[in-house]
């Protein structure tokens, strides 16, 4: 699967510089909550559980399982964004219930399973650090 030379980029807030810019120091960032020692996402001046406002980024290992995924093979983009690509919902291994809809690269769409163990890499764009996911090496829990 070809990487795309081309991405949507988000628009970086004071609440989620720390996500799209952690790839510059190999980091993903992911907001956690003080109070609940929970993490959630995206990021967010308080905490969904508990309202702390005692809420901060920290780093994540970048190591998550896929829960779900979906392949497009719409060419919204033209050749700028080449099809089939995998569209992903990641758990992350430090909190699954914190997930993070992402692109799973550098895989076959044919060997994406439901399961798999994957980890985070990033893309570099302008000013934004993209994480995208892809096979840890040494494969997952693929059913
Ligand atoms: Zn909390």
């Amino acid at each position: 699967m070809t990487r795309p030379a081309f991405r949507m980029l988000p628009e970086v807030t004071a609440d989620s510089a720390a996500f799209w810019t952690g790839g510059a120091d190999g980091e993903l960032r992911i907001h956690r909550c003080h109070a609940c020692s929970r993490w959630f996402h995206p990021p967010a001046p308080a905490c969904f559980r508990c309202r702390s406002r005692d809420v901060a980024p920290e780093a994540v290992s970048g190591r998550a399982t896929l829960a779900s995924y979906t392949l497009n093979h719409h060419p919204w983009f033209g050749e700028a964004f080449p099809v089939p690509y995998v569209v992903g919902l990641v758990e992350l291994a430090e909190e699954p219930d914190t997930r993070l809809t992402t692109q799973i690269v550098d895989c076959d769409p044919a060997d994406v399973r439901i399961g798999m163990d994957v980890e985070v890499d990033f893309e570099h764009h302008d000013d934004v650090w993209v994480p995208v996911f892809r096979p840890t090496s040494t494969g997952g829990q693929a059913s």
